[in-house]
């Protein structure tokens, strides 16, 4: 079902959709991040992107999983910490960042659900705003199979035609969430559907970044597991783990212990993100560590994207976002590292 929502009305709509909690970037010193938002009339939608991806609503960055305790007989006792969100909307995702949520999909669905994940997951609806322009200068979704006007992932998704928003919903959910302001919306014209079309060509269009022949890589990689090339892309590496972190799609974390009262063995099973650039992500118990090196460390990050999950998955686990590139450091550049690997010999 396709509206159109007046720019003065987003309010008006958001105000109407009690028992929801909204999150939606705010202002952070020169950045942009998601937060939970108090008052609707402070929301503004003319943000590039956001430095942190939306995962953090849905997997965030430490979550208790258990708490545990010893009763005074010495018996153990522990509790479950299951999450139990209110109804919640996310507001103005991109769609690189929608199409990341389906893959956490994957990964924490599948045979065994993730009850943690999908306790958040199921009560959140994703509102999605087109891009208009690159959010930034090395965005390269088409080369992985998005778009900037995709609409994977999203239960809505509005584009900025000026004085308005286009509105698609897409699924019940986003339907519903149109129900309780319904006079605020009208139909579009032919004229509205073109000036959106025309917004998502443009946008595709200012897209400079791109990777050639990308479909030649996962096989390319499956011989270059033991390549000194590792060791030549990783030398500047940091090990700051800020590529991994800011990934839409990375999504590997760590359980431990935590004991608050030693003496009770009172305390916490928490679940923290984790990252495969990390020295000890890979350490046993035994001391020894299968990826030592940051070379090892380099070649995991892109094996899992570019060749694991495509086995296991049949898509890239990147959705082009260029949040990697544009944030490293040291300037490490994933496109770079693929256009090599590409025409390794
Ligand atoms: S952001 Fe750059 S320097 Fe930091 S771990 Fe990743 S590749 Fe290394
Ligand atoms: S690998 Fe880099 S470009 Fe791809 S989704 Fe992750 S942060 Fe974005």
């Amino acid at each position: 079902m396709d509206k159109i929502l007046a720019k003065k009305s987003l309010t008006q709509w958001l105000k109407k959709l009690d028992g929801y909690d909204i999150y939606a970037p705010v202002p952070q010193d020169d950045t942009w991040n998601y937060d939970l938002i108090a008052d609707p009339d402070t929301i503004g939608l003319d943000f590039l992107n956001t430095v942190q991806p939306p995962k953090k609503i849905f997997l965030p960055q430490r979550e208790v999983f258990l708490e545990f305790s010893r009763s005074v007989d010495g018996t153990p006792q522990m509790s479950e910490t299951l999450p139990d969100p209110a109804p919640f909307i996310v507001l103005g995702v991109r769609p690189c960042d929608a199409k990341a949520l389906t893959q956490y999909d994957m990964v924490f669905g599948g045979d065994t659900k993730d009850p943690y994940y999908w306790a958040r997951r199921d009560k959140g609806v994703l509102i999605g705003l087109g891009c208009a322009t690159p959010p930034s200068p090395n965005c390269f979704c088409p080369t992985v199979g998005g778009s900037p006007h995709s609409t994977d992932g999203l239960d809505i998704l509005l584009t900025d035609l000026g004085t308005g928003y286009y509105v698609e919903s897409l699924t019940k959910k986003g339907e519903k969430l149109l129900e309780p302001a319904k006079t605020l919306f009208k139909a579009p014209t032919a004229q509205d559907k073109q000036a959106k079309e025309k917004v998502a060509q443009e946008a595709e269009k200012k897209i400079r970044r791109k990777i050639k022949n990308l479909a030649k890589v996962p096989p390319k990689l499956k011989g270059m597991f033991e390549s000194e090339f590792w060791d030549q892309e990783a030398m500047s590496c940091l090990r700051c783990g800020i590529c991994t972190y800011l990934c839409p799609t990375c999504h590997c974390f760590d359980i431990s212990d935590e004991v608050k009262n030693a003496g009770s063995l009172q305390g916490e099973r928490v679940r923290t993100w984790d990252t495969c650039q990390f020295p000890d992500f890979t350490m046993h118990s035994s001391g020894h560590n299968p990826r030592p090196h940051k070379a090892s460390r380099l070649r995991q990050r892109i094996f899992h994207k570019f060749q694991y999950f495509v086995e296991n998955y049949q898509t890239y686990q990147c959705t082009g976002c260029g949040r990697c590139i544009s944030l490293c450091p040291v300037g490490i550049d994933i496109i770079e590292v693929l256009n090599k690997v590409r025409d390794h010999a």
